[in-house]
């Protein structure tokens, strides 16, 4: 039961007030065949971001074009994982709007269900709930030109040859980029006064999540691995300077696939220097890592699950109360809507 060891940062219970306490999630999204990630339609380029190499020496002097694996890539799928969840235990509820269940981007979130006081809500039906799971874009240790690769998708005719009975080619459907199997992207999360229950949640959404991306039915496989842990009064060092100093630390040349073992490595070498710094007050060791996702995994398992779920869910039982009141007074009033950043 290493969880108790970040007890200082972790919640007692749901508060509707912040309190600066602060919990970083070091990491590791690894690439396990193609994978897709693009804003609209195909066609369109992967994104990617010129940045420095590294953070020293004449890595810092070089520029190079990294992927980008954005926030919304990352969170979407993981919310997803953990609301199939909640819905197989009947622990979404209905919203007061229309009457519909929960569900993601309709507008009408339930704001009773732990994904909505946990990822949060804007403005559904008078309320907002800030998210305090907070991500930024991941990047590819390698250059982008480095782990991309071009696909021309070919029609094949029902005889199995892309030539029909009359002996006509057949055309190109679509040329689109991918990212290679092997790819790794380092990443920082900072969750926000959460309390232990919470903190298991996020964790199982984050490693139970296996598949990101476009077209993830066919492709996107994914495995997501967590290097480390730390409570802290404030955000830890960037993801983007987190894959700068860990490209510092690798030895060159370096050639797409990377070593994993090499990269875990070289990550944790990097966050090892952040137990002094930015006021971290407690990095779990590898053993005590290990005891809690261990810990996470129990929780999630198929015979505590249900527990597990339903006594998150109680946690808010409190707030929902406070809110449906507020709700009817304000019907009454005139209704400002509130906009919040997701
Ligand atoms: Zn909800």
């Amino acid at each position: 039961m290493s969880i108790s060891k970040l007890s200082t940062v972790l919640a007692a219970s749901y508060e509707n007030f912040p309190k600066g306490r602060f919990i970083t999630l070091v990491v590791l999204r690894t690439t396990h065949s193609e994978t897709i990630f693009r804003t609209e339609g195909s066609g369109e380029p992967m994104c990617s971001e010129f940045v420095q190499a590294g953070l020293e020496g004449e890595n810092q002097k070089t520029i190079i074009q990294r992927l980008v694996m954005t926030k919304r890539k990352q969170v979407a799928p993981e919310r997803r994982y953990g609301r199939e969840h909640l819905r197989a235990h009947e622990l979404l509820y209905t919203n007061i709007k229309d009457g519909s269940l929960c569900s993601l981007n309709t507008n009408a979130p339930c704001e009773m269900c732990v994904d909505c006081f946990l990822y949060g809500f804007a403005a559904g039906g008078g309320g907002a709930q800030k998210s305090r799971i907070w991500t930024e874009d991941a990047f590819s240790i390698l250059p982008a030109s480095d782990v991309v690769g071009d696909r021309t998708i070919n029609a094949i005719y029902e005889n199995g040859t892309m030539r029909d009975e009359k002996g006509n080619a057949s055309t190109a459907l679509n040329t689109s980029e991918y990212i290679k199997p092997g790819v790794h992207f380092l990443d920082v999360v900072t969750l926000k006064d959460v309390t232990a229950d919470e903190l298991r949640y996020i964790i199982g959404n984050i490693l139970f999540t296996s598949r990101y991306g476009a077209v993830s039915s066919r492709v996107g496989r994914m495995e997501n691995e967590i290097l480390g842990v730390f409570g802290s009064i404030t955000e830890l060092p960037s993801s983007l300077e987190l894959v700068q100093a860990t490209y510092d630390v690798l030895g060159k040349p370096l050639e797409h696939p990377l070593n994993i073992n090499q990269l875990i490595t070289a990550s944790k070498q990097v966050i090892a220097n952040w137990k002094n710094k930015r006021g971290v007050s407690v990095q779990l060791s590898e053993e005590e890592l290990a005891n809690l996702l261990t810990d996470v995994e129990t929780n999630w398992s198929e015979a505590e699950r249900d527990n597990f779920l339903k006594r998150l869910t109680q946690s808010y039982e409190p707030f929902r109360h406070v809110a449906t009141e507020k709700k009817k007074a304000k019907a009454k009033g005139k209704n400002t809507p509130v906009e919040v950043e997701s």
